[in-house]
């Protein structure tokens, strides 16, 4: 028998090295992300019909988002730098990627989310790898603000997408949607929070098409939600509301980035409502099994609504990033869910029940 198996996945870092800034090898800090699973959609016939359609399943990275791809960045950045602390704002995910990092490099990490609007998973990461976790009365525009500001004058290094090395990481996964398809798609479908990922992925596209690895470059089309999508209003949303809690961001940190990948790429911002993001959230979970957050069904509500507004052709391939995993929220899944049948231990009756 032959061992077909190659080397295990390093890291990010590691793999693409020859595609990041310079990093010492002792600073790497890795939990093995990236490598996630580029999903054929084959159950969405009815609504995508000859469409072919891919999720880029980022909920399968160590903490269950794609912000690990720039925190294992970040995080060795500020190590090799020889800071001892990371602080970043938060609508869940950055917080509980940084606290995980940050453990691994045996430095302390500070977070700040809004008070009572953090996703349950999110918070008991954050909370489990020890970092000090502080809820702030007011929204994650608010405690950017004050990151950053504490960033300048204190010896903290900053990890919100806004420190340059986390858009290098994340540029990571349009590196890998070219490896598993061995070329661009069409159209690369994104929500849109505080718009460092669509910035991310339009960056290693980029790349890759500089470097001679592609010949066409993807439309980039970036969703947000309705009641928080100031790019697609033209000014910030003082208080933005959304289920889909990471993408309810009313000042993106990295606006210009996002016209940046709309406009050089022909691509699209727009928004979707909660309505249509449970729609999809639920679609994506039922019918392909793949379970994501809500804020990452923003990017399948994306495409059906391109798809609706004849904006899709046959015979396009689109990839929808998938940016964290279901399990982070466990409210949102059970409240859009039917509720479990409470029943007897009593086989007839549960027969009945299930119609057999
Ligand atoms: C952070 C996050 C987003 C938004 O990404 P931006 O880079 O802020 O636009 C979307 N979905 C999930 C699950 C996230 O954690």
């Amino acid at each position: 028998m032959q061992l077909t198996r190659k080397g295990l996945w390093a890291g990010l870092i590691n793999e693409f090295r020859e595609h990041l800034p310079e990093i010492s090898d002792d600073a790497i800090t890795t939990l093995h992300e990236g490598n996630t699973p580029l999903i054929e959609m084959v159950n969405l016939r009815d609504i995508f019909g000859a469409i072919r359609v891919l999720f880029k399943f980022e909920g399968l990275n160590p903490t269950g988002s794609f912000k690990d791809r720039g925190m294992t960045f970040a995080v060795s950045k500020a190590r090799e730098e020889g800071a001892k602390a990371v602080i970043c704002a938060s609508t869940g995910n950055t917080s509980a990627s940084a606290a995980a990092y940050a453990a691994r490099a045996g430095m302390k990490a500070y977070v700040l989310v809004p008070d009572g609007q953090i996703a349950l998973g999110k918070l008991s990461q954050a909370m489990m790898h020890g970092a000090l976790v502080l809820q702030i009365k007011g929204n994650f525009d608010e405690a950017l603000e004050i990151v950053r500001k504490i960033s300048e004058e204190r010896p903290v290094t900053l990890v919100n997408s806004v420190n340059p090395y986390r858009i290098e990481g994340q540029k990571t996964a349009a590196f890998e949607v070219v490896e598993h398809l061995g070329y661009a798609p069409t159209y690369h479908f994104l929500p849109v929070g505080n718009a460092g990922n669509i910035t991310a992925y339009w960056k290693g596209y980029k790349e890759y098409k500089a470097k001679g690895m592609i010949s066409n470059l993807p439309k980039m089309m970036g969703f947000q939600a309705e009641g928080a999508a100031p790019i697609v209003l033209g000014h910030p949303v003082e208080d933005p509301q959304t289920i889909a809690t990471a993408i309810k961001i009313g000042n993106p940190a990295s606006w210009a980035g996002a016209l940046a990948a709309r406009d050089e790429s022909g691509g699209f911002i727009g928004s979707v409502t909660d309505d249509e993001i449970i729609e999809a959230y639920k679609l994506v979970a039922s019918r392909e099994g793949v379970f994501c957050e809500p804020a990452s069904a923003a990017s399948i509500a994306g495409a059906i609504k391109m798809k609706n507004e004849g904006v899709l052709n046959d015979g396009d391939t689109i990839v929808c990033t998938l940016t964290g995993h279901g399990l982070k929220d466990p409210n949102t899944a059970i409240n859009s869910s039917a509720k479990p049948v409470k029943i007897a231990a009593d086989t007839k009756k549960i027969l009945k029940l299930m119609g057999l």
